[in-house]
């Protein structure tokens, strides 16, 4: 297995309690990526196939929540927030879409706004209320994956880098790393972003996206607030694939594809605000003006929050995929195994899909067609031209 991020300790956990001899290589430490800088939010985009997947995720979250590490798993209601006209006809289809998958959602009344997030402008075109959501604290979850992987005997070797895979005549023999080359049966490469690294030709690119931290809030927050900005999954388009060299030259390929207002109150007393999603060349640090980007769009929707403390602010990676599905299961190369591509759907899938994809390396089948790296039309050939 390579990669400690939700992908990796998901799947890391899965093999191990079935019986597996899992090794664990991360090259940095667990959740150091995107897995330990979002928002946590088990639904994070109101779509029906989203709901399916918070559903099946919910259960696997809560066997954990008894072990060693806390991750604040907690239900969460979201308030959709619409500017404008075009924003609340988007939030009402929306709301008949989140009805019909079984979650209650109503429209919020003008003093029920107020009196609930006063800090909100008096102005919004409406919002609705969505019952049946639920957060945790993203790099905790990762952790408790992580620790209950290692309970049932798998072996994490973090600060070893994994480098190239060792095919012979389409098989996989093992892969070698810091630490000298590994045999194994079997490997799953979790690696995020970074999974092209690795599986030469995967269709896997980088959509960069911030956040910031505030200090102590002082007052409760009762819902999560989500601006209903945000494309549908199939809509990103953009940032689902890598820039071209023509919008590099253009010198504005790093503008964010989708930018929005998602205001997400932790336990502690302090909040997360974001975010943005923009395609990424991985290694230039891009868009360093985003957090005052992010402040500004804030500060028109919600103008009470004017004098509330940033304390601090980071930027994350997604792994994207072409169609903002994760790839789960076989390669064409024997013995090879992806886990990746989860976007801006990591901890709400990553759970689920582990699952499938352990059954699936246990004999039990294949994971769901909708999650198959052979969807895509990958050149797997580079990949064995790479044999030793
Ligand atoms: C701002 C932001 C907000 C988000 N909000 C949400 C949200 O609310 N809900 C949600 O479900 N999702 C959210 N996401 C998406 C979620 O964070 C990702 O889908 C998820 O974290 C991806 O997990 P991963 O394990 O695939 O990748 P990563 O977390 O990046 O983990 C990959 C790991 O592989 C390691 N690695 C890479 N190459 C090697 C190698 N050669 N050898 C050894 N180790 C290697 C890396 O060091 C890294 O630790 C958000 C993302 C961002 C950026």
């Amino acid at each position: 297995m390579v990669g400690a991020g939700i992908a990796g300790c998901t799947a890391a956990y899965e093999l191990a309690r079935r019986g597996f001899r899992v090794r664990l290589l991360e090259r940095r430490g667990i959740a150091h990526g995107a897995s330990g800088r979002n928002q946590g939010l088990l639904l994070n985009d109101v779509e029906a196939g989203s709901v399916e997947m918070m559903r099946r995720a919910l259960p696997l979250y809560r066997e954990l929540e008894g072990g060693p590490v806390p991750f604040e798993l907690r239900e969460a209601p979201y308030l959709l927030v619409a500017r404008d006209d075009g924003q609340l006809r988007f939030v009402e289809e929306r709301a008949a879409v989140m009805r019909s998958a079984g979650l209650p959602c109503e429209p919020v009344s003008g003093a029920e706004l107020r009196s609930g997030l006063p800090q909100l402008r008096e102005d919004v075109a409406g919002a609705y209320l969505l019952h049946g959501c639920w957060a945790l604290s993203a790099a905790a979850a990762t952790r408790a994956f992580a620790e209950a992987a290692r309970d049932c005997g798998a072996q994490l070797r973090l600060g070893v880098s994994a480098g190239p895979l060792s095919i012979r005549s389409g098989r996989l023999e093992g892969l070698i790393t810091d630490e000298g080359p590994i045999r194994a049966d079997a490997v799953v490469i979790a690696a995020g972003p970074w999974l092209p690294d690795l599986v030469a030709g995967a269709p896997v690119s980088t959509g960069r996206g911030w956040l910031l931290s505030t200090g102590p809030l002082g007052f409760r927050l009762p819902w999560v607030v989500l601006e209903m900005a945000w494309p549908d999954l199939e809509d990103l388009g953009r940032a689902a694939r890598p820039p071209r060299l023509a919008e590099i030259a253009a010198g504005d390929y790093e503008l964010p594809s989708a930018a929005t207002v998602t205001l997400v109150g932790q336990p502690a007393g302090h909040a997360l605000l974001g975010t943005s999603l923009a395609p990424s060349l991985l290694e230039p640090v891009e868009a360093v003006d985003m957090p005052r980007r992010i402040a500004r769009r804030a500060l028109d929707l919600l103008p009470g929050f004017a004098e509330v403390s940033i304390t601090r602010g980071w930027y994350g990676l997604r792994p994207m995929s072409p169609d903002g599905l994760p790839l789960v299961g076989p390669t064409a190369v024997e013995g090879l195994f992806v886990h990746g591509g989860h976007g801006s759907i990591g901890m709400q899938s990553a759970p689920w899909t582990a699952r499938e994809l352990a059954d699936a390396m246990d004999g039990g089948g294949t994971p769901p067609a909708q999650f198959s790296p052979a969807r895509f039309d990958v050149d797997w050939d580079a990949l064995n031209r790479r044999r030793r």
